[in-house]
């Protein structure tokens, strides 16, 4: 029927070019913040979720025409959530022909067995998971370390760390781990997450749900979740605006004097800087500048 095969070929036409945007954004942020080099071994985590499988196609797309040379390994670890089904992954990177590595531990019993029933598991989860993950890439000498976080998760931590730890940071597209061991590049920082749903489902992504385990994310990240969709509902534009905010920040117009020399700002040479002690004391002449009478 012609209108049928027109709608595949709109289908097709749109396919196309998300691809090449999802492409162009990973590109664009490996380049503006130096992911991967001539010689990386890159260590892609690959959950089984929407995310991980995007990062990777796109990524193993993106090597073929790269300007360096670099090696990809996908690596999954095996919780041993009861449920997970073993087979998909290792199927589907046989079929693509990637290099893969599966890490069995068990983490999941550890989890049930310090998380008292009830309560959340994911950040606990989170850790362990990270922690067998960076133990398996130095032990085999990966360079870098991607992970899936796209530019939606990126924004949802920004918040998350403003309301409710009091903290103006989010997540970083290449971050140097605590112990500095270990170089996490976020490929898909720039990709909106509503791109990566419309991917996986053109790709037809083999997906493994994240909570088998039966666990739910937990209620503040759920509320910003909701703000945020919210949002961009009311004001569509308004994620990709705050997204581009945390790549142009201005310390000046802030208020955080370790990060601007405010104490600087119109210093007089010469002139002495009372301490906070003495303006709290309110002794005038613990801030009077040295052989001077304090007058203006
Ligand atoms: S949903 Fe389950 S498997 Fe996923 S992060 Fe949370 S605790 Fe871990």
């Amino acid at each position: 029927m012609p209108t049928l095969r027109n709608a595949e070929r709109r289908g097709a036409h749109e396919a196309n070019r998300l691809a090449k945007r999802l492409r162009h954004q990973v590109g664009r942020a490996i380049a503006d913040f130096g992911m991967i080099e001539d010689g990386d071994r890159v260590m892609v985590c690959l959950s089984g979720g929407k995310d991980s499988y995007t990062m990777l196609d796109v990524l193993l797309q993106l090597q073929k025409k790269a300007p360096v040379s670099f090696s990809i390994t996908a690596v999954n670890l095996d919780q041993k959530q009861p449920g997970f089904p073993e087979h998909v992954l290792p199927e589907y990177l046989r079929s693509l022909g990637v290099d893969y590595h599966i890490i069995e531990q068990d983490t999941y019993s550890v989890v049930t067995r310090v998380v008292p029933e009830g309560k959340t598991m994911c950040s606990l989860c989170s850790r362990l998971r990270r922690g067998a993950l960076y133990t398996y890439a130095e032990q085999h000498g990966y360079t870098k370390i991607a992970l899936g976080h796209h530019r939606d998760d990126l924004v949802a931590t920004f918040f998350l760390n403003l309301f409710f730890h009091a903290r103006l940071s989010g997540m970083p597209p290449k971050l140097l781990s605590d112990d500095g061991r270990h170089v996490v590049i976020r490929p898909l920082a720039y990709v909106r997450e509503e791109d990566i749903v419309a991917y996986a489902e053109a790709k037809r992504f083999p997906i493994i749900p994240c909570n088998l385990c039966g666990s739910q994310e937990n209620l503040q990240r759920k509320q910003v979740g909701l703000m945020m969709k919210q949002w961009e509902r009311e004001s569509p534009g308004r994620i990709e605006t705050i997204a581009r905010a945390l790549g142009d920040i201005r310390p000046s117009q802030l208020s955080d004097p370790k990060l601007f020399d405010f104490l600087a700002l119109g210093h007089r040479e010469g002139a002495a800087v009372a301490d906070a002690h003495a303006w709290l004391a309110g002794d005038p002449a613990a801030h009077a500048p040295a052989g001077h009478d304090g007058h203006a």
